[in-house]
């Protein structure tokens, strides 16, 4: 994909950008390296402080990248504030308490003393998707600049001029010269860099392809990865649930940023005895839902971000007819320039069908009817993914076997799955592992070194406290 910004609403290339040669790469890396030492050199608490100063900047310029975010890859305007603001919200969240879940940690043993220091990796890789082009990459650099890392990041090709703007907030804010760095490459480029020793270690959110290209380039040079990949989150809904609530949230978890996230409800599991009035009311949302310009304030779905993006999701829907899907709302893109698709219900996704197996990356949901709750999960968890989850029932025998049974990284009890800086995100099986968000996150990218003092030692030790 070439580096240039074409707005998904018109179809129009706006800008396009060189990429990166590769003498200029090792002199970022050289200047990342550099980066790096500085950042550790600061006391934790003083670059606590810088990220409370980069939730400033982001507030101060919140409505110039919400413009970004929509101009590059289609977001709704408002839903584009919303994002600046939740990344200001985790820039907080990491100033405040990111200290404290890398301070030491004393642990009683057979030594004088002997404790858990929490210490940086050095420059991490960030390959971040443009879904939520400013929320991944802060979701991974708040933490991890506070532990004291310094960054890469190789953005989605569509959306350089955000990739380029968090680079500035993060200098505004005043991390030091080369803690945080874009690089303007195009994704066949990106899993080559691990070969360098100057990278310590390695963070991807996006496919499953680009997945695992990374993870086998971290594993072939023994580095760490986090990997946050695709899902197919199933929306159960049994008999005793709140149906108007469970429209309602279903429906938004379906098309909210025009079906592109991760954790987007995508197969609706619905109990027989509430199917018929769930799905026609479904319908009727689906069909009333107004699709358009993502700065008309009325709009409700979007353009999908890039043509790609279009085709691949036209085809899913094809294929799905093909082996005989029905079709209860939507099932075409707009004829209009730019990259639009109708929200779109599909019943019969029989296995082998892109609703079951694969993820679809748009507004389209698949409608599934079950007997029992044994069988919503056999469906539920009949899938390769084991992102998120979610589930609608008043049963407390229902609320018990879902959040045990369910395979996935996070299940949501009547609500919409969502992410939240004060608890774990992330996923099983082809989802990826490890965690972002919370001190789980944030310990992903730091040493956990043991430290071990025996007699004589005790009294000259300084630990960080
Ligand atoms: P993608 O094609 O995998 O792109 C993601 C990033 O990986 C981009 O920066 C891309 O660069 C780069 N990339 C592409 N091919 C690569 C390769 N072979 N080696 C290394 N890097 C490569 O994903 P997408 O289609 O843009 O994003 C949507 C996907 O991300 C969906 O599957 C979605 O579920 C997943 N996602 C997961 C989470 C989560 O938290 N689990 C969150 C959001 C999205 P280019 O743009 O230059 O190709």
């Amino acid at each position: 994909m070439a580096i240039a910004t074409v707005d998904p609403a018109t179809g129009k290339t706006v800008r396009t950008f060189q990429p990166h040669t590769d003498a200029q790469i090792d002199e970022k890396l050289a200047r990342a390296l550099a980066g790096a030492r500085l950042q550790r050199e600061l006391p934790v608490t003083e670059r606590a402080k810088r990220m409370g100063r980069a939730a400033e900047v982001l507030k101060a310029r919140r409505e110039e990248l919400g413009r970004l975010m929509t101009l590059e890859m289609g977001k709704l305007k408002n839903a584009a504030l919303a994002e600046v603001d939740k990344c200001a919200l985790g820039c907080r969240y990491y100033s405040e308490n990111g200290p404290a879940f890398v301070a030491d940690e004393e642990v009683k043993t057979d030594a004088v003393r002997s404790l858990i220091r929490y210490q940086p990796l050095g420059v991490v890789l960030a390959v971040m998707p443009w879904n939520f082009p400013l929320w991944q990459v802060f979701r991974f650099s708040a933490p991890g600049l506070v532990a004291g890392n310094a960054a890469v990041l190789k953005h989605a090709s569509n959306v350089p001029q955000c990739a380029l703007a968090i680079e500035d907030i993060f200098r505004e804010a005043g991390f030091p010269d080369g803690a945080f760095q874009t690089l303007l490459i195009e994704g066949s480029r990106a899993s080559k860099l691990l070969d360098d020793p100057r990278i310590a270690a390695a963070t991807l959110t996006g496919s499953e392809g680009a997945g695992r290209s990374i993870g086998e380039a971290a594993g072939r040079n023994i580095k760490k990865v986090v990997l946050e990949l695709g899902g197919s989150d199933p929306f159960i809904v049994m008999p005793s649930a709140d149906l108007e609530k469970a429209v309602k949230v279903g429906v938004e978890a379906r098309v909210q940023n025009a079906g592109q996230s991760c954790i987007a409800a995508k197969r609706f599991i619905l109990h027989e005895r509430i199917y018929d009035e769930y799905v026609q009311r479904m319908a009727k949302r689906f069909s009333e839902l107004r699709v358009g310009d993502p700065n008309d304030e009325s709009t409700e779905v979007g353009p999908l971000y890039a043509e790609q993006g279009l085709d691949a999701v036209e085809d899913q829907v094809k294929r799905m007819i093909a082996k005989g899907s029905k079709v209860l709302a939507g099932g075409k893109r707009l004829d209009r320039p730019g990259f639009f698709f109708q929200p779109t219900l599909l019943t019969d996704a029989g296995p082998g069908t892109p609703g079951r197996d694969e993820e679809i990356f748009g507004p389209v949901a698949t409608l599934f009817k079950v007997r029992d709750a044994g069988e919503a999960l056999q469906i539920a968890n009949g899938t390769k993914f084991g992102l998120g989850s979610a589930a609608w029932t008043r049963d407390a025998g229902e609320v018990r076997r879902f959040t045990d049974e369910l395979q996935a990284g996070q299940v949501f009890i009547n609500g919409m799955v969502k992410s939240d800086p004060r608890l774990p995100f992330g996923g099983i099986k082809a989802s990826g592992h490890g965690r972002e968000l919370s001190v789980i996150g944030m310990r992903e990218f730091v040493n956990w070194k043991t430290v071990w003092i025996g007699e004589g030692a005790e009294q000259r030790f300084a630990g960080t406290e």
